[in-house]
């Protein structure tokens, strides 16, 4: 069955999705919820910040921020921070972040990528002047899908003036195969001065429900919470996200195919001597037009809008999606 306002002949890979469906657990979740749909949700949503300070050692609920999705955990920290001011970030990145710049009337200042596509902290740093409220590192980036090690990110976090507050956005953090990321969390909690924003909306699956998390210094979680809109995360987005935080050892499995099918569309793009970005995200950037995966029925995200002009990025999708992507190679 093709979701609303999609067409099933075509493979969607435009937009990072997971191409699953919720889990099992999450979805028994939902069906149990559903029928106390006329009650309000827990305002606090404390099992989901449970769920969250579980499946990250030495994280506290007072630790942990949820919003409508990580969109809302972004906004709310940015919220916390004095104006006039500016918000440092690498850039091509995530297009939010400009757009909630304006919206908060901060003064965005984006910092080029290398020519490898990567993000340098050195570069983020030197951008750094006592105007700066904010740095934010996507991390992987997108679209680039370029990563950046857990010890220079410390090395970014300690080279930071007081008052400078480091968001690193790690919506694709469970489709990074890298050790050097593993408990990233930990720089959160060691700093008051650090957030994670983490999402249910790529490996989770639940990109519909719109459900996002964060980790901080109690002061920061504490502050992000006074602003949030008091219900912003709703009865089904809680318990969805709940159970598959539960159940993550599947998530796990599921962003181990993505990665190894990531690899798959690298090498066939490789192979048909695309230049491609190497990516640690659930997608890949690829020098091929979008119109041309159209003519052979796969929908992609268009280059140009990305800082890409001619280039693609493809979302990784079950397997006979990322065959379709490789045919239309030929
Ligand atoms: N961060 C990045 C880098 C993203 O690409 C996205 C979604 N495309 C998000 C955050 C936001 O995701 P959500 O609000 O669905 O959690």
């Amino acid at each position: 069955m093709a979701a609303e306002g999609t067409d099933d002949s075509y493979a969607k890979l435009t937009s990072n999705e997971l191409a699953f469906g919720p889990l099992p657990e999450a979805e028994a979740a939902l069906s149990e919820a559903l029928p106390r749909a006329n009650r309000y949700p827990d305002s606090h949503a404390s099992r989901l910040r449970q769920a969250v300070a579980d499946a990250n050692p030495r994280t506290e609920t007072c630790n942990v921020l949820v919003g409508n999705g990580s969109s809302e955990v972004l906004l709310n920290v940015l919220q916390l921070l004095p104006v006039p001011g500016e918000v440092v970030y690498g850039w091509p990145s995530f297009s939010l972040y400009p757009s909630v710049c304006a919206v908060l009337g901060m003064t965005a200042k984006e910092v080029a990528l290398t020519e490898e596509q990567e993000i340098k902290p050195e570069a983020l740093l030197s951008a750094v002047t006592d105007r700066t409220r904010a740095v934010i590192l996507c991390n992987p980036n997108n679209p680039s899908g370029t990563f950046v090690g857990l010890d220079r990110v410390r090395e970014l976090a300690d080279g930071l003036p007081d008052g400078v507050i480091l968001i690193v956005d790690e919506a694709y953090r469970e489709f990074v195969d890298d050790p050097s990321y593993n408990d990233s969390h930990t720089l959160a909690l060691e700093r008051d001065n650090v957030v994670m924003a983490r999402t249910f909306s790529k490996a989770h699956g639940l990109a519909g429900l719109r459900v996002g998390y964060g980790i901080a210094s109690e002061r920061i979680a504490d502050y992000a919470e006074r602003v949030r809109f008091p219900v912003s995360v709703n009865l089904v987005a809680q318990v969805a996200a709940t159970a598959s935080m539960h159940a993550r050892e599947k998530v796990v499995a599921r962003a181990e195919f993505v990665i190894r099918e990531r690899n798959r569309l690298q090498e066939a793009f490789g192979d048909a001597d695309l230049e491609f970005i190497p990516s640690q995200g659930n997608f890949v950037m690829v020098r091929f037009s979008a119109a041309d995966f159209e003519r052979s029925g796969v929908l992609v995200r268009e280059g140009e809008a990305l800082g890409y002009p001619g280039w693609s990025r493809v979302t990784v999708g079950d397997s006979d999606e990322n065959d379709r992507a490789v045919a239309a190679l030929a």
